[in-house]
């Protein structure tokens, strides 16, 4: 299936991008006999090279090729914060057949889970609801309470990273939605680049853009957004995990507050990455 992108963007009006949603365009090297892609010097080189090309691409633009590229081995993982929503807008233009998942961990606001059918009905996407092994209540047994007090970054662990992993299976790469100017390590991040945690490549389509350009993306298209954005909460994660941020606060600060931890583990590079 081919579909022309024709939207206009705020820096730059694209016209008649085709986007083929086809089996990954894989060399034969790249893959190994699992079906999982290889980091081969030559993959590497790719990648390395695509990613200083698309450093003045538009979000749209990166998500094309990505589709392109990767075909049925790409994949999208979103927490509905407003950037996943944003990019969930785009993918039902440029590649809808994308599948989409959320880490479930079974902490998550009940306003998150209701956006995920709002953004469904909104946009088609379907976002497949992936779970840990064990509901909330084994779990919190299992360890004689909730880890998130306690070891949140175990319970990170368990909760999501180990979910990710499976679900990076026989896929290829994975779109996230991180923005450079949320966080120093995620200052690090490339547009396109090679994910040793979860032998995927993973995609930053919003590298480059800050809040205003998304937030602007969801007014101008109407996208759906969690309603406890307009009660202080600028990052908005697990429940027990995240609080309303005071006015001049940084928008992550209301993410494990009072701990040293910033990020769950998914999107924290390696120092030799
Ligand atoms: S954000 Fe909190 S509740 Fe959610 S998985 Fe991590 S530690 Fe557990």
């Amino acid at each position: 299936m081919t579909l022309l992108l024709t939207q206009m963007t705020d820096s730059k009006e694209l016209t008649e991008i085709p986007v083929p949603h086809t089996p990954a365009n894989l060399a034969p090297e790249d893959a190994s006999p699992t079906g999982q892609l290889e980091p081969t010097e030559a993959l590497m080189e790719e990648l390395r090279a695509k990613s200083e090309e698309l450093e003045t691409a538009t979000p749209q633009e990166i998500i094309a090729w990505a589709a392109q590229r990767f075909g049925t081995k790409l994949t999208m993982g979103t927490a509905f914060g407003p950037e996943g929503c944003t990019i969930l807008h785009m993918l039902s233009e440029i590649a809808p057949e994308t599948p989409v998942f959320n880490l479930d961990t079974g902490y998550q606001f009940k306003e998150t889970l209701e956006l995920r059918d709002r953004i469904a009905e909104k946009t088609g996407i379907e976002v497949a609801l992936l779970k840990p092994e064990t509901t909330v209540e084994e779990y919190e047994k299992l360890h004689n309470g909730p880890l998130y007090i306690t070891n949140p970054t175990q319970c990170c662990a368990d909760r999501k990273l180990s979910v990710l992993k499976k679900a990076a299976v026989g896929m290829h790469a994975w779109i996230s939605a991180i923005r450079r100017d949320q966080s120093p390590d995620r200052a690090r991040a490339p547009i396109v680049g090679w994910d040793k945690k979860f032998n995927l490549v993973k995609i930053n389509p919003l590298a480059n853009v800050d809040k205003s350009w998304v937030w602007g993306m969801i007014t101008k298209h109407d996208i759906p957004y969690n309603p406890l954005h307009d009660q202080g909460y600028t990052s908005i994660g697990c429940w027990p995990c995240t609080r309303a941020v005071m006015a001049g606060e940084d928008e992550r600060a209301g993410r494990w507050s009072g701990t040293e931890k910033t990020e769950c583990g998914l999107h924290t590079l390696d120092e030799d990455d």
